[in-house]
């Protein structure tokens, strides 16, 4: 690869020749070796459960990508001791060291960005160049991480000293890992969001317990060897996989977890919330969870822009995003015009095989987001109009996996339900508004506040920042118009109901989180 080209989700668009062929590569050399058996990682062993489950290619459900475990509450329970067995040794170890291993970790999942790129292809229906952004951003993640530790000399501070006359008394601010920490991450973005998260935390000093979505075991396997073959101790990492509302609740459950990462939906999110607040103290929660984010159109905006923005933030990952561009709030005098120019783009996406280099679109997740897809089109089709899709394909290449068309619905009443709900699918609402203070209403009038966007002058992108609810904001962006974060230049998180710390992952506050501060007074 050209050593200038740096892949992020802002450069993805016009990757060199080499990445193609070494994404086909990988491919190739993945297909060959489908449908084998995968253990969990529980203190550095593979662990096999009684019961098993397969992961089955969304665009083809035919193909069977591996055998996985279903863990039990016993894993659990089994994986939390290992960790907790392991938390002295790691949190002991000099900062120092515990960084060069995870700097080994992010070097391995470079090495295996190709493979892990295409397994994420298959497992999770996205395109080539989303997998690859998404496992580049893990490294990237993790390597932000290690940076902060350094750079804030392991958050080791000399406070001032007590004016006591007569003695020396000195004071530090010292943070500390909590211990066992808990990583439970959503399907749509399997590695960057169990990577970040446990990166962060292993680097503090925690030791971790990571649990994958039920679809999605397979690349979360190859990101917990990349740990493994970066010679991460025994128990320091454990990987296991099961069903959320078994295992997952199991480990939300036990008193042997001191804090949690959890990224994914707000329903599931709130529910972790309420019941980890049962346990007998309060224990740090990190939750990110979804989003409803809006794009504001001016009536001064560059409407080319605007039009391949809010197409790409709306299709890419087939709407999957926490941060899809869901709805659009566009001035009445450009309405027309740039709407035409989205039907002419989203007509053109084409879907179908996502690890095909031509493929925009892949399927949806699985059965249940197709039957949703379903439901939400005849919904919306008895409330608004179709401007594209309201359709699922089913013939011929489409006829074994969950393929959706993207959709453009417009003239949807503004106190319609679905202006609010979270469909997490390649659907979105287009509405024409009289001006931009309405359209501000309108954004921030919803529980989530994860990203938001906006077109139009620099002094109203001004008023677009000063004014809106959500944790990223973009202005004027033609590479996604509320889509396309990255550690150390948009770090990523929400506000409201979209993320409970206010402070955004692969930004300058978040490793913080993954400790607690102890001051030592000491008096001579
Ligand atoms: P989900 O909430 O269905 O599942 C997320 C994880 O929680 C999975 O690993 C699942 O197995 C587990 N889980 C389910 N029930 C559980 C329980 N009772 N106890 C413990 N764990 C349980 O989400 P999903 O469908 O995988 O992901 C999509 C959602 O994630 C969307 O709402 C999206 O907006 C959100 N998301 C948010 C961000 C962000 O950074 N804010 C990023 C990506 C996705």
């Amino acid at each position: 690869m050209a050593e200038t080209f740096k892949l992020t989700y802002a450069t993805m668009f016009n990757p060199p020749e080499e990445l193609h062929e070494r994404f086909d590569e990988a491919l190739e050399a993945v297909k060959a070796r489908l449908g084998q058996e995968y253990g969990m990682i529980i203190n550095g062993e593979d662990v096999f459960a009684a019961e098993k489950f397969e992961s089955r290619s969304p665009a083809n459900t035919d193909v069977v990508l591996g055998v996985f475990q279903k863990g039990t509450a016993e894993d659990a329970e089994r994986a939390l001791k290992a960790a907790r067995a392991a938390f002295p040794m790691w949190s002991k170890m000099k900062w120092q060291d515990r960084v060069a291993l995870m700097r080994k970790a992010i070097e391995q999942i470079e090495k295996r960005i190709f493979e892990i790129g295409a397994v994420m292809a298959m497992e999770v229906g996205k395109n080539r160049m989303e997998a690859l952004g998404d496992v580049a951003e893990t490294a990237d993640l993790i390597r932000y991480s290690c940076d902060m530790m350094e750079k804030n000399d392991g958050y080791v501070v000399e406070m001032g000293r007590d004016p006591l006359v007569g003695f020396k008394s000195t004071n530090y601010s010292v943070l500390k890992p909590y211990g066992v920490w808990l990583v439970v991450s959503p399907f749509n973005f399997p590695s960057a969001l169990t990577g970040g998260p446990a990166g962060a935390a292993l680097v503090a000093g925690n030791t971790i317990v990571m649990k994958p979505a039920t679809d999605t075991p397979f690349t979360v396997r190859l990101l917990a060897e990349c740990f493994r073959d970066a010679g991460l101790p025994e128990g320091v990492f454990n990987f296991i996989t099961g069903p959320g509302s078994t295992l997952g609740q199991a480990l939300v459950d036990s008193p042997l977890v001191d804090g949690i990462t959890f990224t994914g939906s707000y329903d599931v999110g709130m529910k972790i919330f309420r019941d980890f607040a049962r346990g007998p103290y309060v224990r740090p929660t990190i939750l990110e969870l979804g989003g409803k984010n809006p794009t504001i159109v001016s009536r001064n905006a560059d409407l080319e822009k605007a039009a391949i923005g809010i197409m790409r933030s709306a299709f890419g990952l087939q709407g999957q995003k926490c941060s899809a561009a869901s709805r659009v709030y566009i001035e009445e005098p450009v309405y027309d015009e740039l709407t035409e120019r989205l039907v002419d783009l989203t007509n053109k996406i084409k879907i179908g095989d996502p690890t095909d280099r031509s493929v925009y679109m892949g399927p949806v997740i699985n059965q249940k987001a197709y039957q949703d897809f379903k439901n939400f089109t005849e919904e919306l089709s008895q409330a608004g109009t179709f401007l594209t899709g309201g359709k699922v394909l089913t013939d011929g290449e489409y006829a074994r996996g969950y393929f959706c068309t993207p959709t453009l619905v417009a003239d949807l009443p503004l106190d319609h339900r679905l202006w609010k709900y979270e469909m997490f699918l390649p659907i979105t609402t287009l509405a024409r508004v009289p001006n931009l203070d309405r359209a501000m209403e309108e954004a921030n009038n919803v529980n989530y506040g994860l990203t938001a966007g906006f077109y139009g002058t620099k002094e109203e992108a001004k008023w677009f920042f000063d004014n809106i609810q959500a944790g990223v904001t973009y202005a004027n962006r033609p590479q996604g118009a509320t889509t396309g974060a990255w550690p150390g230049f948009q770090p990523f998180g929400g506000w409201k109901g979209s993320g409970s710390t206010g402070k955004n992952g692969g930004g300058l506050y978040y490793l913080p989180l993954y400790m607690h501060e102890q001051i030592h007074n000491l008096v001579e």
